[in-house]
């Protein structure tokens, strides 16, 4: 029944002269998510809409999944595309869409045009009024109701006439890439999935580095961090995913260093390198899947303690979730399945017995001492060694 949709987008509209730079990086994103859908698609920019025509068969479900993935848009609206050819014309194919669009009559309409032609010989008022007498004529069993219809036929007169009754909500936000970029800390965990999609919503396109410990930690357990990746991609587009082999700075520590200061020490290093890689490659800033008091190295103390090697801002948009709210989430968005699959991560298998919970800085900035004579080695060696994957 449909050939187009037509793309209600939010926040955009306020972005002043900059408007166009938010409207093409939608309409890239939106060309982006429908190559992996059966059909041919045409995206196009007219007057503060976008437009997407479809060619030929295509899955309309698939469109409509894939659509709801693109940040930046709230509604996606299944049109009637129209050539003008008269009022009568007009009427007659609204008359016919509502018929087949809604088998039951049993409810109340009104109609809403808007004429951005303004040579359209009937105004907006006119236009609400005689089509709305077609449609009762031909179905009187339907009532108006301008005050709380059941159904909004919405029309709106361009170069084409657009019909459209019906609007599927989209995932908000603002489009990819409009706010720069950042670098995901991503580990196979349920939290930093999320909080990769949540920042990615508002328009800053992802990095990710996964740390990880071969032979302690498997191939399966990166595996699953790659699956996770693709997964976050589908809503974040192309990201670059660089694997830190991280077991000799781990072994260091844990050979050098009070072992109820392993996580927190661990920690540091890894914000250390995630910084390093993410001004290499034009991150503003890093994301983490942390939460206050989740676990020992999630306290105030503990944050401030890994907070303390950053030079630049971290992004923790989970940080007053509850895990529960956090599994809603990720269940939302697919990565749930994936992130419970059994593998161990890096940070399981060297954690303490009793983790401190109260760590002060400088306490471990003293045990680092300790690693004074190999850390710079063992660092400068990791970050050689990266495995760049692209997703
Ligand atoms: P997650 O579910 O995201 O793994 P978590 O509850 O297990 O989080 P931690 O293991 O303390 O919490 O990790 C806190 C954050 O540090 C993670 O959300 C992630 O951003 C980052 N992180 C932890 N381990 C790794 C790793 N091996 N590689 C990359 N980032 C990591
Ligand atoms: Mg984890």
């Amino acid at each position: 029944m449909y050939k187009a949709f037509l793309i209600k987008y939010g926040e955009i509209g306020v972005k002043g002269k900059n408007r166009y730079l938010f409207e093409d990086a939608l309409v890239n994103h939106i060309r982006y998510v429908l190559e992996d859908v059966e059909g041919e698609f045409l995206v196009r920019k007219e007057q503060g809409r976008i437009f997407v025509e479809t060619e030929g068969e295509y899955d309309y479900q698939e469109t409509i999944e894939a659509l709801k993935r693109v940040f930046g848009i709230v509604g996606i609206c299944p049109v009637v595309q129209m050539e003008d050819n008269g009022f009568e014309d007009f009427a007659a194919q609204t008359v016919a869409y509502l018929d087949q669009a809604y088998p039951n009559k049993n409810f109340s309409f009104k109609v809403k045009a808007r004429r951005a032609r303004k040579n359209y010989p009937l105004d907006s008022m006119e236009i609400n009024t005689e089509l709305g007498s077609k449609i009762v004529e031909a179905f009187p069993e339907i009532k108006v109701d301008v005050h709380h219809p059941d159904v909004e036929v919405q029309v709106e007169i361009r170069e084409k006439i657009y019909v459209y009754s019906q609007t599927i909500k989209g995932a908000g936000g603002m489009p990819l890439g409009t706010n720069g970029k950042a670098m995901l800390l991503l580990s196979g965990g349920i939290d930093s999935p999320v909080a990769g999609y949540m920042i990615a919503k508002r328009g800053v396109k992802i990095d990710a580095v996964y740390f990880h410990a071969p032979p302690y930690t498997s191939d399966r357990a990166k595996q699953k961090v790659v699956d996770l990746a693709k997964i976050v991609s589908r809503y974040a587009g192309s990201m670059r995913l660089f694997v830190v082999n991280f077991t000799e700075i781990q072994l260091a520590i844990y050979d050098k260093c009070p072992h109820d200061e392993l996580t927190i020490i661990m920690r540091r290093y890894m914000m250390k390198i995630a910084q390093y890689l993410a001004k290499e490659n034009k991150c503003l800033g890093l994301i983490t899947g942390e939460s206050i008091g989740q676990v020992a190295s999630q306290t105030l103390q503990s944050l401030a303690a890994t907070n303390e090697v950053c030079t630049m801002p971290v992004y923790r948009p989970l940080i007053s979730f509850d895990k529960q709210e956090i599994i809603d989430v990720s269940e939302q968005i697919g990565t749930f399945e994936t992130s419970i699959q059994p593998f161990e991560d890096c940070c399981t298998i060297f954690v303490a017995k009793h983790p401190v919970t109260k760590p002060n800085v400088n306490i471990i900035k003293r045990s680092e001492e300790n690693l004074q004579e190999v850390i710079d080695d063992l660092m400068r060696q990791a970050i050689e060694s990266v495995e760049v994957i692209e997703i």
